[in-house]
């Protein structure tokens, strides 16, 4: 059982870096951001030392597109949407031990020291090459040229990607090229960059991805696929919104700057070092980062899977232990498993975020529970498939599921227990049924975690779930309510039992619902932080400073291990866990909310 690990692990969780360039919706976090935060919460109840890092992706194209529009600067866009998007996940609880910026000091200088390491060792090679300008002269990124791919012959491929067939592309290679901005075709000039040698890597990356025979086969076979053909990638780009490049001869241009992507892999590198310095314990990130032992665990969406299988772990291999930040003192490490979601789509496509329609995560939670999204997103989430959300389906599952099953139990068993006795009763003997109804559940903290170790975020509330219905059953046969003037001995055992069984279920549902877990746990009469709130810290460097998203994980208390509810333990008044909705209403405004957004 996890729990009985003697040796903490040391796991990296790295998620996916939203870009600062909008608000989020609920499709940024059902494929990453509520699994990689079920992650990180199991693994911290199972008493592993977990460090999971992200922030927002402040360089680039689409920060600098934004800002346009908004007629600011592209730090001001940044600023303002990183405040929005830490606030979100806040309230959503995703519980990062860094969420930062990618405009620090701090990612500056370890961006910089990779690139300069991995130049000084020959990685980096200069090319001339043809890039894209605007019939007006200025910079085209790739992101903002649209084409026929020459792969597949998809009609809407990017500059960049396409997203049909998954192959990474040159803008110059696509059939009837035009600017996303006005449609017109971009004229294509020499330009000098530098290029990461890619190529370079093959064999060992080759081998490397061999070795993971563990990966989801989707994600093995794509990125094999993808290494047979490497290609030397441009990771400079001519803009004046970036990291800039610390090599002779760009290092005081300010036309040119480093590539958003090369930069924002190394945000789960930066963040940690972070981290580690703001802690007071400035080498402490080497203990995930330069230890073989370390499990490191990274969370995106599909689109994004050749970045973290093939590019990053270029740079990583690469740079090894070499540069300041490495100073020496290990290589640093590889990732150990990529898991990659799937996308979600909104009431059969009717709605999308390219139309101007998402659901964001800021207006859902205006409306509804942190746990009631928490909890779809997982049981119906894109996790091994592309998955549609509806409205009718979210209410659906919130009322059937989760307060029909979970809720009801919960609250018949504690408004009895509490109305009746006011403390846990004290059980006489048990029952075989009495017992067999708590083994299985205990044996739960095997199943549900042997899935959440495993990135099979649904099957393991799936499982929890039908524990939660079995409890119900019992509950249901066994009345307790209709013994307590005859039998009251009986009453207390099956009420004892019950309370057991809901105080072992709110531990396995506590990755996943960590809200409605925290207002358990005080009804059964604990004190202290099962699943606390999240907080703000304000990170001082020269003459600057930025805001991260943390949390006291250490003060927390629950561990990933059978109940020891003790008879006698004063029981608080309960509160309901969860709303139950009115589907009909819910669906008609919801719709007629998304209608009327898609017509602005
Ligand atoms: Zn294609």
């Amino acid at each position: 059982m996890p729990s009985t690990n003697p040796t903490p692990k040391k796991i990296l969780v790295a998620v996916a870096w939203p870009y600062a360039s909008g608000e989020r919706h609920i499709g940024h976090v059902a494929g990453f951001g509520v699994p990689s935060d079920t992650f990180a919460r199991y693994h911290r109840l199972a008493g592993n030392d977990v460090l999971m890092v992200s922030g927002t992706d402040e360089h680039g194209t689409p920060v600098m597109v934004a800002a346009d529009a908004a007629g600011e600067s592209p730090r001001d866009t940044a600023d303002r949407y990183s405040q929005l998007i830490r606030e979100d996940f806040r309230e959503l609880g995703l519980s990062y031990d860094l969420f930062t910026r990618t405009t620090t000091q701090n990612h500056y200088r370890v961006v910089q020291d990779l690139f300069r390491t991995l130049y000084e060792k020959g990685y980096i090679i200069e090319q001339t090459t043809r890039g894209a300008f605007s019939a007006a002269g200025t910079t085209l990124p790739d992101r903002y040229i649209e084409g026929t791919c020459p792969i597949c012959g998809y009609p809407d491929a990017r500059g960049d990607q396409c997203d049909n067939c998954g192959n990474q592309l040159d803008p110059e290679d696509l059939i009837n090229p035009r600017s996303k901005l006005d449609g017109t075709p971009p004229v294509f000039k020499e330009t000098q960059h530098l290029f990461l040698d890619l190529p370079a890597f093959t064999a060992e990356l080759t081998d490397w991805i061999e070795s993971h025979t563990e990966w989801r086969p989707n994600v093995r076979r794509f990125s094999l696929n993808f290494v047979q053909d490497l290609k030397p990638r441009a990771i400079t780009r001519d803009l004046d919104w970036g990291v800039p490049i610390p090599v002779p001869g760009y290092v005081d241009r300010d036309d040119k700057r480093i590539y958003v992507w090369f930069d924002a892999v190394i945000g789960y590198l930066s963040a940690a070092v972070e981290w580690a310095a703001w802690r007071g314990t400035p080498d402490a990130w080497r203990e995930w980062w330069q230890n073989p032992e370390a499990e490191h665990f990274y969370f995106m969406g599909k689109d994004n899977i050749v970045f973290h299988t093939v590019i990053w772990p270029s740079i990583l291999l690469g740079y090894g232990s070499g540069g300041e930040v490495g100073a020496g003192r290990g290589r640093l490490e590889l990732p150990s498993e990529i898991v990659s979601s799937e996308f979600l789509t909104m009431e059969g496509k009717r709605f999308s975020v390219s139309r101007g329609v998402g659901i964001y995560i800021r207006d859902f939670l205006s409306r509804y529970d942190p746990d009631a999204l928490r909890y779809f997103l997982s049981i119906a989430g894109p996790e091994m498939q592309d998955t549609d959300f509806t409205w009718a389906e979210f209410a659906r599952r919130n009322n059937d599921e989760l307060v029909s099953t979970w809720g009801n139990l919960v609250n018949r068993t504690l408004q009895s227990a509490y109305r009746n006795f006011g403390v846990v009763p004290e059980p006489d003997e048990l029952t075989e049924s009495d017992r067999a109804l708590l083994a299985e559940i205990e044996q739960g903290f095997e199943t549900v975690g042997g899935f959440i170790e495993s990135a099979r975020f649904k099957n393991g509330l799936q499982e929890a779930m039908r524990l939660a219905a079995l409890a119900n059953r019992y509950i249901s046969g066994q009345e307790p309510w209709a013994m307590i003037k005859d039998d009251r001995g009986r009453a207390e055992t099956i009420l004892y039992v019950a309370l057991r069984a809901v105080d072992n279920l709110k531990i396995l549902l506590t990755p996943y619902l960590p809200f409605s877990a925290q207002v358990l746990h005080e009804s059964l009469g604990y004190d202290g932080w099962l699943a606390g709130p999240l907080e703000f810290h304000d990170v001082e460097e020269e003459g600057e400073s930025h805001v991260v998203l943390t949390g006291p994980y250490e003060t927390w208390i629950g561990r990933w291990k059978p109940s020891a509810l003790p008879p006698g333990q004063e029981l608080r008044e309960p509160r309901p866990l969860f709303r139950k909705l009115d589907p009909e209403m819910v669906v008609s405004e919801e719709i007629a909310r998304m209608e009327e957004a898609a017509a602005a």
